[in-house]
């Protein structure tokens, strides 16, 4: 049995807390925030967050499933609104199968709720880390109500403390190689209210979509019928040369104008951002050229914009995640991407399964080996779930409303169908299976580079729906190269 620290109780620091606990150690959560169950400390940050395959198999593993499977909505669509307000329903898989749409707030509660179950986790808030001695495992904390500090010894500390990590700036003190890459986009919160009597305004199966190529706005269904959903939109506003602009994924495919709501005639293009959209005036003349679609939906949405923070998007990457058998990152702390995927969450979920999985293997007294294998396993998982976010950021900006995607999405719907052994969709591979991100990101490589072909096929664009000649012939063509690149 060892003494444990975990820095940050947050979604997975109070899951680790949980899985370390039922092995028999003793462990103290450390958590920077006051009580989330008795303060409302995300308040404007709320967030609605997917849980998928590999999520649920490490809720799983650590007997938690049931609790959470109570708080969730099951989604099984993208719904795309395009600027007319037309919807396009795309199923996220051919079975039918769903992602589960929750609220962060309340899933950090329950989490936090079942590790204080556990006689051995004790729980400790408004404990911010300043400090780490990596190599004796002690961490010293400030209290952010008395000012005390405290400095803890542990036999291991796990930094589950976020993007901002204090265990991992400890680390960067020593030889550690660190990136931090802010993507253009911020994003802020918006509230779907549900109708008077409570039923939802729009399907609450399905991930709604706005995609408006410089911004985005997406909403998930809460269980009280309302939607929480976030606004992504450039932190600073940029000008754009029509060349430069062309030159953009799928840009050259939008039906109506290319950037509506941006000024014509000589000169670049000019696309507000948050910097440039502040006054009311600002911000409803913003909403009414790039989604008056939803502002019916959301009667408040300009006072919401004006209320609610405005929060940045950041790829960290970092390593080695580990410092000999006494600390090792975990979650955001390790591995922070930009949420497109969904999967930030589920990737943290999956380190702790495999933390779990590896002291099964090594024993309870191997921290070393454990901790190395970990690093050494989760550290390329890390990079290509990064990779793969930054990539579905250009598809649900860009693409989704791009008819050849639309087809592509079709064609690899067939390709799945029929061949279910032969062809699984990269966002099926990261959605429903456990798949390691760095197997996935490779094969989606893969079926990009033969799909590129597929679509070149003289008539695929237009005849692929109406003829099943065509449809044959593309499936032939799908699988000779897809047994040709192997
Ligand atoms: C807009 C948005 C949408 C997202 N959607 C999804 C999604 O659909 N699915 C998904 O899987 N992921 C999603 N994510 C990502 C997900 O929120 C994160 O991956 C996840 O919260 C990481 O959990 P964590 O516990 O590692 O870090 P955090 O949730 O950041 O928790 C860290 C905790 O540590 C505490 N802390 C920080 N510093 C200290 C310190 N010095 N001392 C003590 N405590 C400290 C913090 O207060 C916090 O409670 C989304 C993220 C964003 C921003």
């Amino acid at each position: 049995m060892k003494s444990i620290t975990i820095v940050g109780g947050g979604l997975v620091g109070s899951l680790l807390a949980i899985f370390l606990a039922k092995r028999g150690h003793k462990v103290n959560v450390f958590e920077r925030r006051a009580d989330p169950r008795t303060t409302n400390v995300y308040a404007g940050r709320s967030i609605n967050l997917v849980v998928s395959h590999r999520g649920w198999t490490a809720l799983k593993a650590a007997g938690v499933n049931e609790t959470v499977e109570r708080i969730v909505v099951p989604v099984y669509a993208r719904m795309m609104h395009d600027r007319d307000g037309q919807l396009t329903r795309v199923p996220y898989s051919i079975e039918n199968r769903a992602i589960h749409s929750v609220s962060r707030g309340e899933l950090n509660k329950v989490l936090l709720s079942e590790a204080e179950k556990l006689p051995n986790v004790h729980l400790h808030f408004h404990e911010q880390c300043v400090d780490v001695d990596l190599d004796n495992a002690r961490c010293t904390f400030k209290n952010d109500i008395t000012s005390a500090t405290a400095s803890i010894k542990a036999d291991v500390v796990f930094g589950a403390d976020g993007a901002p990590s204090a265990v991992r700036q400890a680390m960067a003190r020593g030889r550690f190689n660190f990136s931090q890459e802010f993507i253009e986009h911020d994003y802020k919160e918006v509230a779907f209210p549900a109708n008077a009597d409570g039923t939802p305004k729009m399907d609450p199966q399905c991930l709604h979509i706005w995609p408006r190529r410089y911004y985005m706005m997406m909403g998930l269904a809460n269980q009280d019928g309302g939607f929480t959903g976030t606004l992504f939109m450039p932190h600073t506003a940029s000008a754009v040369t029509p060349q430069a602009s062309s030159r953009n994924a799928g840009a050259a495919k939008q039906p109506g104008p290319a950037y509506p709501g941006s000024h014509s005639g000589p000169g670049p293009a000019v696309y507000p951002g948050f910097d440039t959209v502040r006054t009311v005036a600002e911000v409803t003349a913003f909403f009414q050229t790039h989604f008056a679609d939803a502002m019916p939906i959301v009667p408040d949405l300009v006072d919401q914009y004006l209320r609610n923070p405005q929060s940045n998007l950041a790829i960290i990457r970092c390593g080695p995640w580990t410092h000999r058998d006494k600390v090792a990152l975990i979650g955001d702390a390790a591995h922070a991407i930009v949420p497109f995927y969904g999967e930030g969450m589920n990737a943290g979920y999956e380190d702790c399964k495999v933390l779990n999985d590896l002291l099964n293997e090594h024993g309870d007294d191997n921290w070393a080996m454990v901790l190395d294998a970990y690093g050494k396993q989760r550290k390329p998982n890390g990079d290509a779930i990064a990779d793969l976010s930054m990539r579905n950021f250009v598809e649900m900006r860009d693409l989704v409303a791009d008819p050849r995607f639309i087809l592509r999405k079709k064609i690899e719907g067939r390709l799945q169908a029929k061949h279910p052994d032969q062809w699984l969709p990269l966002y099926s591979q990261v959605k429903f299976t456990d798949t390691p991100y760095v197997d996935a990101l490779r094969e989606g490589q893969r079926h990009d580079r033969i799909m590129e072909q597929v679509l070149a096929m003289p008539g695929v664009e237009e005849k692929w729906e109406s003829d099943p000649a065509v449809q044959r012939e593309v499936e032939r063509k799908a699988l000779e190269l897809l047994t040709g690149s192997k």
